[in-house]
């Protein structure tokens, strides 16, 4: 897919004041910190489309920006970050929830895991539900440069047989480097496709 326009939209903390559900979206999640800034920053070829944090957990809004006015990019808030409180998590945590699960037109949620760490209990726990509830998600293991070629492929057998323990077969996954610019051909084409699906097509097709 060729990205001519990318912009933003809005941000928000409330499903009801995202733009209206006429076309897909691709939502992107994950630890603070994980690259998920510098991932949206790639894929749309903007230096800072998104917020590149320098604080972890600082931004907590759904952000939404519109790709070739064909589909929206959203920018989910990080979770499991310590340093904020059980309190403003649990909130924090809501609006994810409803959004993820009741937002009409999200076609697939990218999970982003950073490929240096071992499997983490958060990440696997919300996989995990995302599973149980039925909604669509891949993942997109970030940071590859970080590590040599070899350690990649060592992490993510260690990551396969850990979800195996667990899950029938390992997700559709993709490995990215903001830095090296891996990742985004596949990304971007996986997005395309999903966007002339039958489910995109509903999306696309419904009357408000
Ligand atoms: P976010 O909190 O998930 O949005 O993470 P950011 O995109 O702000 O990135 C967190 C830190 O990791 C920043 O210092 C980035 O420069 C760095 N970073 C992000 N992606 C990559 C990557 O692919 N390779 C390398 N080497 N550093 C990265």
């Amino acid at each position: 897919m060729i990205i001519k326009t990318s912009n933003f939209v809005i941000s928000n903390t409330e499903m009801k004041k995202c733009p209206e559900p006429k076309i897909p979206e691709y939502a992107f999640i994950g630890r603070s910190n994980v690259g998920k800034s510098s991932l949206i920053n790639m894929l749309t070829k903007r230096k800072s489309l998104a917020k590149i944090s320098g604080q972890p957990g600082k931004t907590r809004l759904i952000n939404h920006f519109i790709i070739n006015n064909e589909w929206y990019l959203v920018d989910l808030p990080g979770y499991g970050y310590a340093k904020i409180s059980k309190d403003q998590r649990n909130i924090w945590k809501g609006f994810i929830k409803e959004y993820l699960t009741k937002r009409e037109n999200l076609v697939c949620t990218f999970v982003l895991i950073d490929v240096r760490l071992k499997p983490q209990k958060n990440d696997l726990d919300f996989m995990m539900e995302m599973a149980l509830k039925s909604l669509p998600f891949v993942i997109v293991f970030t940071k590859a440069d970080k590590i040599s070629k070899v350690q990649l492929s060592n992490n993510l057998q260690i990551y396969r047989k850990t979800m195996l323990k667990s899950w029938e077969a390992m997700p559709i996954y993709f490995v990215s480097s903001a830095v090296k610019h891996a990742g985004r051909e596949e990304i971007l084409d996986y997005i395309e496709k999903l966007n002339a699906s039958p489910v995109a097509e509903k999306i696309k097709a419904r009357v408000y």
